[in-house]
């Protein structure tokens, strides 16, 4: 039956495929595809791990039959027998094996993918007795998962192609052709997500999440669609289902008609006329109607994104969000060595253009990993966060920053500093920056000249920004979190997603005073939040003078052309008349 759900927009496009359901984060496994000749050694990991397991049970049961029926109650001998039962299931040994020889799952990506299949029927079941038996279902799998992991897999990297072979039958599409895959999540951490950067996957979908969540901006830097909080999504889906995405729209429609696939196939091809058309545009200058020269840059997450900044047309990059290499290390933090060679290999790539380099910006929806993660704390975007989390710890600062130098000597870095709000942060952390280049001059080491920036991310920088005109060489406007602090919402809670809104008055003001301070004292400011990528307002931004951009490579084109249809002299009184109403984005709206 035909569904839809609605969510919110994070990346555009259309995606037609079958679902992927990830597991709940209690059963957090490793989802990656296996070679076909790898299918009998991923067979026989769940069998030796199921085995471990029985064999555990039955060296339990044998315990319990010498002791007295005090210490080994009845129900624990129940319990043990059930859960011998569920463990020679033939369904689940069916299913796990179906999903390796069919799909090429790892073995626990297909152990947890049959669990799913088999706890829906559990859920089905009107006998509250079997119902419940899910649970034990659960914990059988999560043993055997325990049992698997002294049973190590081979390493593989996930192959670069965003389809698999279907080999079921199919009544909407060839069963011959590749069919895409989408993913279907209840939740997933950037961390996560920058694991599916190299992955197959056409599209994403998660329960939760904001439009501006660390998550979402990865999803956005794929450039799949993707839809974020489409509430309950991994619950009313199942493993295979057919689903589409309309990353325009915000929409997932589930098991859809043909006649809804075929309006869909459209669309899909229209979007792809779109993107050949933007690519005409990829060696034109960025020059606005009246000649304003408009610097249009990449924001990238890991070294190797400088490939797709440079096929972009970016003319450098804006925003490197290095905390991207120091996720999902289990605390083993990156050392100077490697971090050097990262920021090297960014810099390389990016052939001579310029790069800055963002220090570490963990905490809030970017944890290091899952157990920072689930640490409650009260208020983690109000926490121990990037600049903060820096300061409050110098040795781990010092040698990022050492490194960040030592990449300053292989092309022009800049370094930029995020979420500062006190003078006295500024200068702890100019004082260290001096002490990073007094240890590379001991130890001998080349380093090169940055120019240091400040992101302009909470309205209390925003609103002094004459401490930090006095010490930063430029600003960047972390639109982001501005909107997040200055509106108190959680930028990655989609119940509150319709309250995040760039174009609230305040925020427009704070935004607007920033580039216009900034350039009265000649200093540039660029702005690296989404709101630089979102066509829709780039001409107000454009409007309030701002003249540097940075994006998502993926978004490049389509500011581009939106910049070559701009005049900034009619822009300028046009924004002012926008900042002064009571609802900009009601007039914005009129006027487009
Ligand atoms: C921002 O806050 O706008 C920004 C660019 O930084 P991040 O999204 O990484 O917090
Ligand atoms: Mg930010």
């Amino acid at each position: 039956m035909t569904f839809s759900i609605h969510g919110l927009a994070v990346a555009r496009g259309i995606a037609i495929g079958r679902a992927v359901l990830v597991a709940s984060s209690r059963l957090d496994v490793a989802h990656y595809f296996i070679e076909p000749t790898q299918v009998t050694a991923e067979i026989s990991r769940v069998r030796d791990g199921r085995d471990a397991v029985v064999r555990e049970i039955h060296r339990l049961q044998a315990s319990i039959a010498q002791m007295g029926p005090k210490e080994a109650p009845n129900e624990l001998t129940a319990l043990l027998d059930v859960h011998l039962l569920l463990l020679q299931d033939e369904e689940l040994a069916l299913g796990v094996k179906r999903w390796i020889k069919d799909r090429l799952y790892n073995a626990e990506w297909a152990l947890t993918s049959q669990l799913e299949v088999v706890a829906r029927q559990f859920d089905e079941m009107e006998d509250d007795y079997l119902r419940e038996r899910k649970a034990d279902l659960e914990q059988i799998t999560e043993k055997v998962l325990r049992a698997m992991r002294g049973v190590s897999s081979p390493v593989i990297q996930p192959p670069n192609r965003n389809t698999r072979k279907s080999s079921q039958q199919d009544l909407l599409l060839d069963d011959t052709v590749d069919v895409p895959l989408i993913l279907v999540a209840h939740d997933l951490s950037p961390a996560d997500m920058l694991q599916f950067k190299q992955s197959v996957f056409a599209g994403f979908i998660t329960d939760v999440g904001g439009k501006t969540s660390h998550t979402a901006i990865v999803a956005r830097s794929l450039d799949i669609p993707a839809v974020v909080g489409a509430r309950w999504s991994s619950q009313l889906m199942r493993q295979d289902d057919w689903v589409i995405i309309d990353g325009d729209a915000g929409v997932v429609v589930v098991d859809p008609s043909p006649i809804i696939l075929a309006e869909y196939g459209f669309k899909q091809r229209q979007v792809e006329l779109e993107r050949g058309r933007l690519a005409r545009l990829l060696h034109t200058p960025a020059v606005t109607m009246d000649g304003q020269k408009i610097e249009l840059l990449a924001n990238i997450e890991m070294p190797d994104d400088a490939v797709s900044a440079i096929k972009s047309g970016a003319v450098g990059v804006g925003l490197f969000r290095s905390e991207f290499l120091f996720m999902g290390r289990h605390g083993k933090l990156p050392n100077e060595e490697e971090q050097y060679k990262a920021y090297r290999r960014a810099v390389e790539g990016m052939q001579g253009l310029p790069v800055t380099i963002r220090t570490v910006d963990v905490g809030a929806d970017k944890p290091l990993d899952e157990s920072q993660r689930n640490d409650a704390h009260l208020n983690p975007a109000l926490g121990l966060r990037a600049i903060r989390w820096s300061l409050a710890d110098p040795a781990m600062f010092l040698t990022q920053l050492r490194a960040i130098l030592r990449a300053a000597a292989h092309g022009q870095v800049h370094l930029l500093i995020p979420m500062l709000a006190h003078a006295r942060e500024i200068r702890q952390t100019m004082a260290l920056i001096d002490h990073a280049r007094v240890q590379l001059d001991n130890r001998g080491v080349a380093y090169g000249a940055v120019k240091v920036g400040a992101m302009i991310e909470i309205p209390a920088a925003a609103l002094t920004l004459k401490v930090f005109l006095k010490y930063f060489d430029f600003l960047s406007i972390g639109t982001n979190d501005l909107i997040q602090y200055t509106l108190a919402i959680d930028r990655a809670d989609e119940s509150v997603a319709h309250l995040y809104d760039p174009m609230h008055p305040a925020v427009l003001r704070l935004v607007a005073n920033t580039i216009a301070e900034g350039r009265a004292q000649g200093k540039p400011v660029s702005v690296c939040g989404e709101m630089a990528g979102d066509v829709s307002l780039t001409k107000l931004l454009l409007g309030m003078g701002l003249r540097s951009f940075s994006m998502h490579p993926a978004q490049i084109l389509a500011v581009k052309q939106e910049v070559l249809r701009s005049d900034t002299v009619k822009l300028t009184p046009w924004a002012e008349t926008v900042m002064a109403d009571d609802e900009p984005g009601k007039r914005m709206s009129k006027a487009t």
